[in-house]
């Protein structure tokens, strides 16, 4: 893959892709700039080689142009970070000519998404090379993040460059033992890492609702908990191939229901009774886990042990996230909730690579070629 290192950008005129898709409450303000800050090295590094910087980024799926994806606030909160003005271009047709202007949400252009190559023409029509750094949008091929790459010179920002270097190095030389842990709240979205880490890891931790297809293919009772129906053959796959390296759930704690002021019972076992969910690992469970995580030489985790967004349901991905935080080993945490859990824990600065790509850093840890990235090599 191409980096900065191997493109001329003195004084040129950079388009460059980055993931500014930040969560906005109501009134349109960003609730979290973790995104935009990431972009941060590669910019100020573009703008200390006098590159004019274009920026180019996506915020969720707007149908048309409604006014609550524009990037203003995004270009707003960039303008506060870098101490410039960035001016915020309209359309493709109005694009001023500042030292840094960021142009609106790329899905406004109705090519956008089908990697459309006349909108690709366009946007390489406004710059001399082009930069991407967005992680996060880099398992899409989409023109502003694969066609576009190959009408300019082309490299990965530093943050893109990272992303890949990291997520590639612990598979291919992980410092041992490797433990993976797996939550959240579908098996079947997370097959493919299930499968890679199975292979590769020296133990793989389960929790979160995941564990439950688990359960039911050895026979437990799971009472309402939620249990994916696609998810119990190929949890009884892992369990027939995953042999010693797979570990589940011993305990648990239980609600009534997914709320916050339910019913809440510790279960010393891990069958679940009529009219409760399974919404957290028990203490066992957790002590565990973190004494495998503090005696690791590497760790990725991706998914929350549990319903961590409720309170008497955190604990388990609490004692994780704090081991984690404190183990000696090289930690790396993938997916927007696990990492939205350690910025609620307050143990970001503590945890070596925080991904900023959820679908894409998985794709990465199963082994699939990434659009964005491909086009860069
Ligand atoms: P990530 O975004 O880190 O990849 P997921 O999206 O897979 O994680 O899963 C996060 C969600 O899983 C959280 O909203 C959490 O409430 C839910 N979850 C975790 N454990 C349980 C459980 N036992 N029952 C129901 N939901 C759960
Ligand atoms: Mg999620």
């Amino acid at each position: 893959m191409r980096t900065l290192d191997d493109l001329d950008v003195e004084g040129k005129r950079v388009l460059v892709r980055v993931d500014f898709n930040v969560p906005l409450d109501r009134d349109g303000h960003i609730t979290d700039d973790a995104r935009i800050r990431a972009a941060l090295p590669t910019l100020t590094e573009l703008r200390d080689k006098h590159a004019r910087l274009l920026l180019a980024a996506h915020l969720g799926r707007p149908k048309d142009r409604e006014p609550e994806f524009s990037l203003e606030p995004a270009a707003e909160r960039l303008s506060e970070l870098l101490g410039v003005e960035v001016q915020l271009a309209p359309d493709l047709d109005h694009v001023p000519d500042g030292d840094v202007v960021m142009l609106e949400n790329v899905r406004y252009e109705p090519g956008e998404t089908r990697n459309d190559p006349a909108l690709a023409e366009r946007y390489a029509a406004l710059a001399d090379v082009y930069v991407n750094d967005a992680f996060g949008a880099a398992h899409r091929a989409h023109a502003s993040t694969e066609a576009v790459a190959h009408l300019l010179p082309s490299a990965a920002g530093r943050l893109l460059e990272r992303e890949v270097s990291t997520l590639r190095g612990i598979l291919q030389d992980p410092k041992r033992p490797l433990v993976a842990v797996v939550g959240g709240a579908k098996v079947t979205d997370k097959i493919g890492v299930l499968d890679t880490f199975l292979e590769k890891a020296d133990h793989v931790l389960i929790g979160g609702a995941m564990c439950f297809p688990f359960f039911k293919a050895q026979g437990h009772e799971v009472g309402d908990s939620l249990c994916e129906a696609e998810g119990v053959e190929p949890a009884k796959r892992a369990l027939d191939g995953g042999g010693d390296v797979l570990r589940l759930p011993y305990d648990l704690v239980a609600g009534r229901e997914f709320s916050a002021d339910t019913e809440v019972r510790p279960l010393s076992d891990v069958d679940v009774p009529d009219g409760w969910m399974g919404l957290d690992v028990g203490v066992r469970t957790a002590e565990a886990y973190a004494t495998l995580i503090h005696n690791a030489g590497t760790v990725f985790w991706n998914g929350p042990m549990g319903a961590f967004e409720l309170e008497p349901f955190e604990a388990g991905t609490r004692a994780v996230a704090e081991a984690i935080a404190a183990t000696d080993a090289t930690t790396v945490v993938g997916g927007g909730d696990s990492a939205a859990a350690i910025a609620q824990f307050g143990l970001a600065d503590s945890i070596d690579h925080l991904s900023t790509g959820g679908g894409a850093s998985l794709e990465l840890v199963e082994g699939k070629a990434l659009p964005g990235v491909e086009a860069l090599s």
